[in-house]
């Protein structure tokens, strides 16, 4: 009896000594955003990638720069949980987000919005493993067993996906950055996963298909969300000002590039004279061409 309250008690005091694994634990480029969720960016720049535990399994949210940041998300994954990963969410189709996916998967099952697997295809690069295999010793390494994976569901406009005791709400984000860009909303935690539309103060490569005025819709649709933490893309775990920057940052170039048409500007001048000054210390400025194409075109249709 007695033996068995002492045992008891020392079960207890071990508990309450237990010590949560902190983001340093994981090592460099962690950051713990909530209880039992995290983001892993080698550095400033860097796509991010993350994972979400459950008492189901960890969550996967973009499988990280490059093939070595992949095997470290995994190995920080393997001290959180022996449990295995049960999905991967894309954010969107490129390969700084979605290259690592054979590292989770299988087990992992791999989801983002209808016309992702299309998007992959259309990037995948036959020789950018020879390419990376090239760099270093550590890449060739972390290559090895490479295989494009595309989603293995394909979801239309939202999907939510209800795993132990977390929400995951999955939110298409029309012609914002890639073929397919995909929000992931934890209306709980109020933690947001706001893929590319919005990065950290750098100029976002804007491919042709995508649009200002879609781009300014996926922001008022995230910020309806009141989330407390935003992580974006690329760069450190934010919060809605971000997506008051862009605002700032899309509107004033809209009203340039619509002022300079209005006075008969070609194009071609209007890329030569337009500059943005009050954004100079953004990185990415060597976009800013590519960011004229689209509003010159979001003006033209208007
Ligand atoms: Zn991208």
């Amino acid at each position: 009896m007695k033996t068995g309250f002492r045992h008891a008690s020392l079960a207890i005091l071990l508990m309450s000594y237990a010590v949560p694994i902190l983001a340093q634990d994981l090592g460099p480029g962690f950051t713990k955003v909530k209880d039992g969720i995290y983001v892993y960016a080698a550095k400033e720049g860097n796509s991010t990638c993350s994972v979400v535990l459950t008492q189901e399994g960890p969550v996967i949210i973009d499988t990280c720069q490059t093939p070595p940041d992949s095997h470290r998300l995994m190995a920080g994954v393997k001290k959180l949980t022996d449990k295995p990963v049960r999905f991967v969410i894309d954010t969107e189709v490129h390969n700084d987000h979605t290259f690592g996916h054979f590292v989770f998967s299988p087990p992992a099952v791999v989801i983002n919005h209808e016309g992702a697997t299309e998007g992959m295809k259309k990037g995948y690069d036959p020789k950018r493993v020879e390419t990376l295999s090239a760099q270093s010793p550590e890449m060739r390494e972390a290559v090895k067993g490479y295989r494009m994976i595309t989603p293995h569901l394909e979801y239309r406009n939202k999907m939510t996906i209800n795993l132990g005791e977390r929400t995951f709400e999955l939110l298409y984000l029309k012609n914002v950055h890639s073929e397919a860009d995909t929000a992931v909303w934890l209306p709980k935690e109020r933690v947001l996963f706001a893929a590319s539309a919005a990065n950290v103060r750098s100029i976002i490569n804007l491919r042709p298909f995508v649009t200002i005025p879609d781009i300014l819709a996926s922001y008022r649709l995230m910020k309806s969300l009141n989330p407390e933490i935003v992580v974006p893309g690329h760069g450190p775990v934010s919060t809605t000002k971000i997506f008051d920057e862009y605002e700032g940052f899309y509107s004033l170039l809209l009203q340039r590039v619509s002022d300079m048409a209005a006075q008969g500007k070609s194009l071609e001048q209007i890329k030569k004279e337009l500059k943005m000054p009050e954004y100079s210390d953004w990185s990415g400025q060597d976009r800013l061409g590519v960011n004229i194409d689209v509003a010159y075109k979001s003006v033209k249709q208007n």
